[in-house]
């Protein structure tokens, strides 16, 4: 293959990707714009094998050789067999973990890559390689660790409130310091030692940096490593002249960039508040002994009851509606609501769930109609109106201590103002608080019923309960 048809076959890939993209903003076209991306990585992936000479090794017409061809087959295969099983058996809730996993590994790639050009290079390294070398090693490791500790997070393999220990401020300031300054060492003096300490220091930053992040500011920061990870394949693809990488990266940077910015502002949140936070806020102490205090739980029955009586009823889901796989009854208890001629609605958070648009998809698999979903700019002047709120599986996003407890992890985020409805439902298995790990006194609201269990096997009970009725 010559070097006209390769730069070509990497631009139709590139259109791809921005394809990809247009699909990707709109729940009806998703799926098709995510095949359109994926072809395009393909044909981008398989190309280089075309371009290259993996039999001799030497270079032939435009061809450039291809070093370690069974090395790369090998990693190749090593990807697949993580890579497919994780990605066809992850469940929906799951999803933001494993991308914030395939985020990190994508900037350590980047950095990896760019250490070994260095190398190659070694003293024919121009400048500006060298800068974007330094560039791609330090962001590519921030990302890299730092989605690390995000996937812990959500994993929950560790905590997810902020971590915050005393004097951190100064080391996170100091570690920043230093990694400033190793750069230009990298740049002025060239040599393998500075680049490793660069890298080793850019770890640690990475893990310093996402630490004190918030439970509910977490996606803001997913968002923004992912934008990194665009931003270091875009330099990663200037040192090895491939335009391709660049036009890729650039995309991930600026929508990555272009979604960070929209959740922060959904959430109410500047992004140097959310990165930096912590730091000047007090570690919160835990929610004390929920339990002790009372709550008025009700039945299947109670609440079938209510609903019957009611003239407009919205219906709040959140990730416990993922975790149960409620969606389908979910639907079937709004269609029998309507039916009986009661005006229905969902009220979506921005961030309801795990994943930035996690409750537009887990409600399209049941095919609700979107003219039922409304945004909480939308849906929270109309809660006063609003006979009872059904929340189901979610907790921070209604929790009113978002508007009047500052210095809490999630103080500042808008939320869905379901305080203000005559009645209140809330769905959920037990006392426990959700994401962010703070209480919610809407529980103790003398206007709140508790259904307690599972959101799928209570939704079934109402939906029996009023049908019955
Ligand atoms: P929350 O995590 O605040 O609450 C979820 C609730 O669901 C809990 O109260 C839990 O209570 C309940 N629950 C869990 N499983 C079930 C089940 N099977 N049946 C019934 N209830 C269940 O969720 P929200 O959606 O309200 O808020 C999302 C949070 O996640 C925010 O803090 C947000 O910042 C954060 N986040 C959002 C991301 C995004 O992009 N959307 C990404 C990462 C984090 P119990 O255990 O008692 O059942």
């Amino acid at each position: 293959m010559n070097s006209t048809l390769y730069s070509l076959i990497g631009l139709a890939a590139g259109v791809a990707f921005i394809l990809a993209l247009k699909g990707l903003s709109h729940p009806k076209t998703a799926r098709r714009g995510n095949l359109i991306g994926a072809f395009g990585a393909t044909v981008a992936t398989l190309s280089v094998f075309l371009y290259v000479t993996p039999s001799h090794g030497e270079e032939v017409g435009h061809s450039l050789p291809l070093h370690n061809f069974w090395w790369i087959l090998g990693a190749i295969a090593v990807g697949l067999i993580i890579g497919v099983p994780a990605a066809r058996k992850v469940e929906m809730t799951q999803m933001p973990q494993l991308v914030a996993l395939f985020n990190g590994v994508g900037g350590g790639a980047a950095a990896l890559v760019a250490i070994v050009e260095y190398l190659n290079l070694g003293a024919e390294a121009t400048t500006a390689e060298v800068i974007f070398t330094v560039f791609t090693v330090v962001v590519g490791c921030v990302s890299f660790s730092g989605s690390i500790i995000t996937f812990m997070k959500l994993q929950e393999l560790m905590t997810t409130r902020p971590v915050v220990f005393p004097g951190g401020r100064f080391v996170i300031a100091g570690t920043l310091a230093a990694v400033l300054g190793t750069s230009v060492w990298v740049v002025a003096a060239l040599g393998t030692t500075p680049l490793l300490v660069l890298a080793v220091l850019s770890l640690l930053f990475g893990v310093l940096f996402v630490l004190p992040v918030g439970g509910a500011d977490v996606p803001i920061v997913i968002s923004l490593l992912n934008a990194f990870t665009g931003l270091t394949v875009a330099a990663s693809g200037y040192v090895l002249s491939s335009t391709l990488l660049i036009i890729a990266g650039t995309l991930v940077g600026a929508s990555g960039t272009i979604l960070t910015r929209l959740m922060a502002e959904a959430m109410g949140r500047s992004l140097f508040g959310t990165l930096f936070g912590a730091f000047t806020a007090k570690p919160q102490e835990a929610s004390g002994s929920a339990e002790e205090r009372p709550v008025r739980s009700g039945s299947a029955d109670d609440v079938a009851i209510l609903l019957n009586y009611a003239r407009r009823v919205v219906i709040v889901p959140g990730f416990g509606l993922a975790v149960a796989q409620a969606q389908h009854t979910v639907r079937e208890l709004a269609d029998l609501m309507i039916s009986k001629g009661i005006d229905v609605a969902y009220g979506i958070h921005p961030v309801a769930g795990r994943m930035p648009g996690h409750m537009n998809v887990l409600l399209a698999e049941a095919n609700v109609p979107y003219d039922q979903l409304a945004e909480m700019d939308e849906v929270n002047p109309t809660f006063g109106q609003t006979d009872v709120a059904i929340v189901i599986g979610a907790n921070d996003v209604v929790n009113p201590a978002a508007q009047t407890t500052p210095g809490c992890p999630i103080y500042g985020m808008p939320i869905l103002e379901v305080n203000h409805a005559s009645n209140i439902i809330f769905l959920k298995r037990s006392m426990r608080p959700g994401f962010a790990g703070i209480e919610n006194e809407l529980l103790y609201d003398p206007k709140t019923m508790l259904l307690f269990g599972d959101a799928k096997a209570s939704l079934t009970k109402v939906v029996s309960a009023l049908k019955a009725l």
